[in-house]
């Protein structure tokens, strides 16, 4: 029988394309993006965007985390878990978080060395990580995997921490080896982390769990080896996945019957059929965010300009002339058209400006 990851009912659009599931991180991308139809239909066929990017449309993507930055953040997850007490246990222990007795699911199930055994390791691992918890004890599961079900398609992730609190409810937790700078910190580096959190919170819930809206995330304490400990909720991230899950189906659904039978998220012209809302979160979480954006330049689509200025025009607008724009974004619009080469005439402002001779 075949796995229940690697089935759904986007599974015919693959194509030639490899099936790569979305993980926590990549749900939670789909479910801000979830105004996107392509984005939810690529993430629903179980399809990683960069290989629609490459395959379909010819684009050149950067794929996947450096080297550096996933040593660097192996060799922290090795600093935090050696020796007992370990650093993770004591800064879990001084926030009144778990206990230092951590249940390490990936030294029950080794992942194979190649991709081929990847699925089954991940379920034997669920069954694992669900049978620690089932247990009802103090420990605290360390790398686990867990199923989240969008619509009806199962996608397995795999929390860095489930830690169960006194009254048996249950908190996810995030290990990212970036520094903690206080209030300085990368908000949108720890909006993501929160999105993972709420998607692994989400498997909790659907598995029976009781959880608290909460995610830990432990962070590098900067000039120190020693982890940061935040707690913070997760209220907003929580409702967009939540409503992700309510919705996938439905936005897929209605993408799929734009598209003629037979069609594959390798083929160009499906691409090309889909529905898009490219936005300002586009170049941070899509790999198709250079394509959309070339083509929302060609449709004079104003969302170009970013979601605060698009608001204020019509579809369209920038091909229209300056008449038909608001006079305070008339600038922005100018200089944008002429960086991407839609007009080269200079602006009157330009032309009377001595400091642009
Ligand atoms: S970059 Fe394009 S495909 Fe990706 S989410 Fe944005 S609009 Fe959708």
């Amino acid at each position: 029988m075949a796995d229940k990851s690697t089935a759904g009912p986007g599974a015919f659009l693959r194509g030639a394309l490899p099936f790569t599931p979305a993980g926590a991180a990549g749900l939670f991308a789909a479910a801000e993006l979830q105004d996107c139809a392509a984005h939810v239909l690529m993430t629903m066929a179980q399809v990683a965007p960069a290989d629609v990017a490459s395959t379909a449309l010819g684009e050149k993507v950067n794929q996947g985390q450096s080297p550096l930055a996933l040593g660097r953040g192996n060799a922290f997850e090795r600093q935090l878990t050696r020796g007992v007490p370990s650093r993770l246990g004591v800064a879990l222990g001084h926030n009144g978080l778990g206990t230092d007795l951590f249940v390490d699911v990936t030294r029950r199930v080794p992942m194979p060395p190649s991709g081929h055994g990847r699925e089954e390791a991940l379920r034997r691992r669920e069954q694992a990580t669900l049978d620690v918890l089932a247990d009802g004890g103090a420990a605290t599961v360390w790398q686990g995997a867990l199923t989240v079900t969008l619509g009806k398609v199962a996608f397995r992730v795999q929390p860095d921490l489930i830690i169960r609190d006194d009254t048996g409810r249950l908190r996810v937790g995030e290990v990212k080896s970036w520094a903690d700078n206080g209030p300085r910190t990368s908000g949108r580096a720890l909006s993501s982390a929160l999105g993972q959190v709420a998607v692994g919170d989400l498997a909790l819930r659907q598995a029976g769990h009781v959880t608290v809206p909460e995610a830990v995330l432990v962070l590098a304490r900067p000039r120190s080896s020693d982890a940061s400990v935040r707690v913070q909720a997760t209220g907003r991230e929580k409702a967009l996945i939540d409503d992700a899950a309510r919705a996938f189906p439905q936005v897929a659904s209605d993408a799929l019957r734009r598209l003629p039978p037979g069609s594959t998220l390798d083929q160009s012209d499906t691409v090309r059929a889909l529905p898009t809302a490219y936005g300002d979160l586009c170049r941070l979480r899509c790999a198709l965010a250079d394509w959309c954006r070339r083509r929302a330049v060609e449709r004079g689509d104003p969302a170009v300009l970013g979601d605060a200025a698009a608001g204020d025009l019509e579809p369209g607008a920038l091909l229209r002339g300056p008449n038909a724009r608001p006079p305070l974004l008339q600038a922005a619009v100018d200089a944008h058209l002429r960086a991407t080469g839609l007009t080269t005439a200079p602006t009157q402002a330009a032309e009377g400006d001595p400091t642009r001779a």
